[in-house]
């Protein structure tokens, strides 16, 4: 069954192309940091851009662009990235989100160090052999480096070919169904500004609240024309999300001193640090009171604060424990912690809720 409103034809990719092409030159970004540029080697230029559509993946370049920066000037290099420990990378990357792509940019390093001499290849293969570059990072990571016409299909691409064929597929089908057409307009001319181009005109007016009375293809557009706009590119199944209670412990000492445990278990926040957590809270706060090698002087509970995630709802309910300790470690929950002062633990990778709690106790993070 054809699931396009009408069968997309080639020479409409040429209009589109020319127009975009013209859109861009007049609206485009010409200013990203990460595009390469003379003071830096061709093997820096291409690192930046690995490192930019790392970032950029379900994040605004707005945001992005302080920790770019931030990124370049400690870890100059692939090999640098390579060689840092994996909380410094998790602490640059802080606050950033979706901290598996630090992991996999720090793993990727070490592949780029070891196996490619620390220089990506500008191979379409062996890119892809990079931990966390599949096929639409490495397009784009080739298409802007060098200029070599790849088709890049990210989520921002996918919504404007999508809307430009009037692509009515469900989620699962569509990339299949628009990579012919992907391929077609990345053969055009300058495949570096078009993959930039195409990722601007996704962000900035094809947005997923299309700004169709700005755009220069509005005359032609099929789903405008039907006016699908909100059913086109069809929207994702969606998620069952899990509800959580959290029921973190923040301990602290005469001296201001706190600690934290480093969550080791494979989940989104693994490495980051974390206060201790209650299993369940009513049936451990009594026990609270009794904690080896210090003297409990006040319990009190801080009012409850939701932090949701695309596939879990977090309840988290902090109880904050004052105490006279006695030595420099502490046991608590069959646990030993060592206390951490403020300039230690500053420096941990935390996960987000540990940050809001320490912003809440007024503590500087
Ligand atoms: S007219 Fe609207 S839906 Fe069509 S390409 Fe432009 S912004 Fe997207």
């Amino acid at each position: 069954m054809n699931q396009f409103l009408a069968q997309p034809q080639g020479e409409t990719f040429k209009l589109f192309y020319t127009k975009l092409m013209q859109w861009f030159d007049d609206h485009g970004r010409h200013d990203l940091p990460w595009k390469p540029q003379e003071k830096y080697t061709e093997a820096q230029n291409i690192y930046h851009i690995w490192l930019s559509e790392i970032m950029l993946q379900q994040t605004q370049v707005v945001t992005v662009i302080p920790y770019f920066f931030n990124f370049i000037e400690k870890f100059p290099t692939a090999t640098d990235l390579a060689n840092a420990d994996q909380e410094t990378v998790l602490k640059a990357w802080e606050g950033l989100g979706y901290y598996a792509r630090a992991r996999n940019l720090h793993a990727g390093a070490k592949i780029i160090r070891d196996e490619f001499n620390g220089e990506i290849p500008l191979n379409y293969q062996d890119i892809q052999n990079i931990k966390g570059v599949g096929r639409t990072t490495a397009a784009a990571i080739i298409s802007q480096g060098i200029s070599r016409p790849f088709a890049i299909l990210d989520g921002n691409v996918k919504r404007v070919m999508a809307r430009v064929t009037g692509a009515m597929h469900p989620e699962k089908q569509l990339e299949k169904a628009l990579l012919p057409f992907a391929y077609l307009m990345a053969a055009q001319n300058r495949p570096d500004d078009y993959t930039q181009a195409i990722m601007d005109f996704g962000a900035t007016i094809c947005s997923k609240s299309p700004k169709c009375d700005q755009c220069f293809w509005q005359d032609h557009c099929i789903t405008h024309q039907h006016q699908k706009m909100d059913q086109i590119p069809a929207k994702k199944v969606k998620l069952i999300k899990k509800d959580i209670e959290l029921y973190p412990v923040i301990i602290q000492n005469q001296h201001g001193e706190l600690v934290f445990h480093q969550r080791i278990q494979e989940s989104i926040w693994h490495n980051l640090y974390e206060f201790p957590h209650l299993d369940s809270h009513l049936d451990e706060l009594e026990n609270l009171f009794n904690i080896d090698n210090a003297k409990v002087l006040n319990i009190q509970e801080l009012p409850s604060f939701k932090h949701i995630l695309t596939h879990i709802n977090y309840e988290v309910h902090p109880i904050v424990i004052q105490v006279v300790s006695y030595e420099d470690t502490l046991q608590f929950n069959d646990q030993v912690y060592t206390w951490v002062n403020a300039e230690i633990y500053s420096a941990y990778a935390k996960t987000k809720p540990t940050n809001d709690l320490l912003n809440i106790i007024h503590i500087q993070s």
